[in-house]
């Protein structure tokens, strides 16, 4: 089950400027959020930290002096 939020092209910034010529059953992947008249930017994916071994450090420094 998802839990991304029910999208709907009345929500859709490019629905509310009247910019879109699109007649679809379902909103798009160019669905921008629309919010207070202004287009809200997408947001950033989360970061996730990567495991660093400890034993591969001295062939990291390697490459990266190599670089
Ligand atoms: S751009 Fe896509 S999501 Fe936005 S209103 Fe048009 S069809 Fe819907």
């Amino acid at each position: 089950m998802s839990k991304r939020p029910q999208i709907r092209c009345e929500d859709c910034y490019f629905h509310c400027a009247n910019l879109c010529a699109l007649k679809l059953e379902t909103p798009c992947p160019t669905f921008r959020q629309h919010a207070d008249g202004v287009l809200r930017p997408p947001s950033q994916a989360q970061l996730i930290m990567r495991p660093v071994d400890r034993l591969d450090t001295p062939r990291l420094v390697a490459q990266h002096q190599a670089a």
